[in-house]
Formats: structure tokens, C-alpha cells, sequence
């Protein structure tokens, strides 16, 4: 008999952790490394959050709370939606958990029986095609290349949804590429949904507020009503609020949803931390103004690494809408080989030499579901981009 479940085997670990992980350690080891893996804001969580935690602490907001959030958080979460997405959410509706990660995965072990399938636009987020396998679903993916911006198109979405679909999983803007969708291509999705009642919608809006240039986000039950009973409206303070540590994540969805969500998080985590949900509380009701501030210091990064990149021949990268990443194809590159000897046969080689030679870390395209390509975090300072992308342009420079 195995000690270790089964369940392991259906699942990888997370590739974005594991890059972080190895560039710390070859920092630790004395090597020069540049790390572009992370997907965390290098800004500290503004001043009036961290206040309206150490308030709760010494208020004594010490103690297990209600199991999917505090009231006031629930009020704040719905507040939000009705100002920023126009969804009128009741506190019933919300739910609240550790971390935008715990949500997703909440709601799928509440909602998939074996066979169950999933719909997945790619390039994803590293975590949805394993959270559904752990669930024991079935992912099943679109592949959205960067000639057609990393968006799916509404005939790809619905030749995907078979008798078996239970959720299609939206993202945008999305991790890893920060395509956004605009409202008329959101709406040529909603409109295949509309034909199909029984798949549910899983919008994963956690980059909500990390937009650029004129890009507008908008949310699919915003932009069609119609589905607003069969769509999870998943959010979280991580991101917009440089607050990816103190593990708040939320959801809006149907009332027999959010009660399923609540059984699974009662039986694992019991409750998010209660000072992190005060400080969540001040995240959304307090100012908003910092966002617009910290997002033209990502424009500017943005920029800056899109313009580097673009000076490489066999890269091609798209303009993202929103998020911080950026994800350049490779195709040019592949069956090159690097000045260290290695052949670029796909591209986690092309990650592992560029580490190895360049001290650079970045993310391999493998990981997220559309390959050849890589994932640049640019939550970092000017000096480190430009740095890292001088790195990239003389690895390139000298394959053969
Ligand atoms: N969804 C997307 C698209 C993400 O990129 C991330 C974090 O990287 C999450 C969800 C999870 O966020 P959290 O840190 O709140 O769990």
C-alpha cells in the first residue's frame, strides 16, 4: 500500500514558486541573479492598511472568525462590486478565504465530480489546470496563441464545451501574458455562454485594478446579466494592494455556491486570519488612490521591457493590457544554441540557460500552456529590468 495518495500523481508543483525558489537559492549560494519569476508587487502595502491591522490587534481581533469572513468584510466586498462592477451581491453571497488561491480551489472541490470537465484558455495561470485535476476534473484547454493576442475567440469557446463542462475559467487581464479583454470581446463570450446553461463561469478578476493606456476591465456578469446565477466573481486584495502575504481572497456568486464553499473551507482552513480581514476591510473602503500611482510605475516598466525586447530578433511580444507580465514568444529561437552549448530545443531550455548563463530567472511558456515562450514578471525596479533585459539581449546576441 502507497503512503502517499494517488491524488499527487495527477498534479506538478507550482513552476512559478519553484523558479522563485531556485533564484533565492543561487542567490544564497553568491551567484548574480536577477529574478523576473515572482508575481508579487515589489511596492509595501500602503501605510493606512498596515494601521488598520495593528488596530485589530490591539482591539483584540485576535480570534477565529466567522468561517467565510467577518461581516464587515462581507459589506466592504459587496460595497466594491456594486462601485467598481456594477453586481449587486448580498453579504450571503460573498465569500471570503485565504488568498484568491483558496477561493478557486474552494470552489472547485465544492463543485466537481470525476469527469467533470473545465474549460481553460492558454496561456493560463500556472494553478487552474492542477487545482481541477486535485478536484478531479478534467481541464480542458484552448490554446490562444500571441497571433491572436492571447485571447480565445468566441468560436474556440464554444467548439470547447461538451455534455460534461461544469466551468469555463476566465482571466483577464491575465497571468501570464496581461491581455485584457474589452467589453465587445467579453461579450462575444457571454454570448456562447448564454446558448449553455449549464456551464458556469469562473472569472478570475485579480487584476482587476492593474490596467494600462486605455484599457477598460470588465467582468463577464457585468457585461451580461443573464449569467449572473451561474458566475463565480473572484477577486482579492493580493495584487491592487501590494498585499500578497497576508492571504486575502473573494468571491460573489450564487447563494448555494457560497454555502458549498463554506463547508470545504469550514473542514480546512476555518477561517482567514482576522487581522489580515481588518486590514482587507481598509484595502477597499479606504483610498484607492496609491493604484493609479503604482500603475503608471508599471506602465513604465512595461514599456521599458517591451522595448528592449523588441529588439531581438526571434522574439515577438504583444502590448499587454494589463496585469505585470509580460510573455514574449520564442518560436525565432528555438534550434538555436546558446554560447554556453546548450541546444534550445524548447523553452525550459531556453529558461535553465538563461539562468545558468545570464542569471537570469524567468518562467518557461511550458507551465503555463502555450509553448515556446517565457513569463517576465516586471514587479521589479527599473534598475533590475533593465539590467535582466540587457542580460537577455546579449544571450540572444550570441546564439548560433
Ligand atoms: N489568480 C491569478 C490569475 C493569479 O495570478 C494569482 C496569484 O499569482 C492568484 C489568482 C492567487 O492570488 P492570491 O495570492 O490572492 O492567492
Amino acid at each position: 500500500m502507497s503512503f502517499l495518495s494517488a491524488t499527487l500523481d495527477r498534479v506538478q508543483p507550482s513552476a512559478t514558486i519553484a523558479v522563485t525558489n531556485k533564484a533565492r537559492e543561487l542567490k544564497a549560494a553568491g551567484r548574480d541573479v536577477i529574478g523576473l519569476g515572482a508575481g508579487e508587487p515589489d511596492f509595501d502595502t500602503p501605510e493606512n492598511i498596515k494601521n488598520a491591522a495593528k488596530v485589530a490587534i490591539d482591539a483584540g481581533k485576535t480570534k477565529y472568525t466567522a468561517a467565510d469572513g467577518i461581516p464587515e468584510l462581507k459589506e466592504a466586498i459587496c460595497a466594491k462590486f456594486k462601485r467598481d462592477n456594477g453586481l449587486n451581491y448580498t453579504p450571503a453571497q460573498i465569500s471570503v478565504g485565504t488568498g484568491g488561491k483558496q477561493i478557486l480551489y474552494n470552489a472547485l472541490m465544492a463543485t466537481l465530480n470525476e469527469g467533470d470537465e473545465v474549460v481553460i484558455p492558454a496561456p493560463y495561470w500556472v494553478s487552474y489546470p492542477d487545482m481541477v485535476k486535485l478536484a478531479g476534473g478534467m481541464p480542458v484547454t484552448i490554446e490562444a496563441g500571441v497571433d491572436q493576442g492571447f485571447k480565445i475567440t468566441p468560436d474556440q469557446l464554444e467548439a470547447s464545451i461538451t455534455d460534461k463542462t461544469k466551468w469555463f475559467i476566465f482571466n483577464s487581464p491575465s497571468n501570464p501574458t496581461g491581455a485584457g479583454y474589452t467589453a465587445d470581446e467579453v461579450k462575444g463570450l457571454t454570448d456562447v455562454l448564454m446558448k449553455y446553461p449549464h456551464v458556469w463561469v469562473m472569472t478570475d478578476d485579480m487584476y482587476e485594478h492593474l490596467t494600462y493606456d486605455n484599457y477598460v476591465f470588465a467582468t463577464p456578469a457585468q457585461i451580461e446579466p443573464g449569467i449572473l446565477d451561474r458566475t463565480l466573481t473572484c477577486n482579492g486584495v493580493s495584487k491592487a494592494y501590494a498585499m500578497t502575504g497576508w492571504r486575502i481572497g473573494y468571491a460573489g456568486g450564487p447563494e448555494k455556491l457560497i454555502s458549498a464553499m463554506r463547508k470545504i473551507q469550514s473542514q480546512s482552513t476555518s477561517n482567514p486570519c482576522s487581522i489580515s480581514q481588518w486590514a482587507a476591510v481598509e484595502a477597499l473602503n479606504g483610498t484607492q488612490e496609491f493604484i493609479a500611482e503604482n500603475n503608471r510605475t508599471f506602465a513604465r516598466r512595461r514599456d521599458l521591457v517591451l522595448s528592449m525586447l523588441r529588439k531581438i530578433d526571434g522574439i515577438s511580444v504583444p502590448t499587454p493590457e494589463g496585469a505585470f507580465y509580460v510573455y514574449p514568444s520564442i518560436a525565432g529561437l528555438i534550434g538555436k544554441t546558446s554560447a554556453g552549448g546548450t541546444r534550445l530545443d524548447s523553452d525550459s531550455t531556453f529558461a535553465t540557460a538563461l539562468l545558468e548563463e545570464k542569471g537570469v530567472a524567468v518562467v518557461f511558456g511550458e507551465a503555463f500552456g502555450l509553448s515556446p515562450a517565457f513569463r517576465i514578471s516586471y514587479a521589479t525596479s527599473d534598475e533590475a529590468l533593465t539590467e535582466a533585459c540587457t542580460r537577455i539581449q546579449d544571450f540572444c546576441a550570441t546564439l548560433t
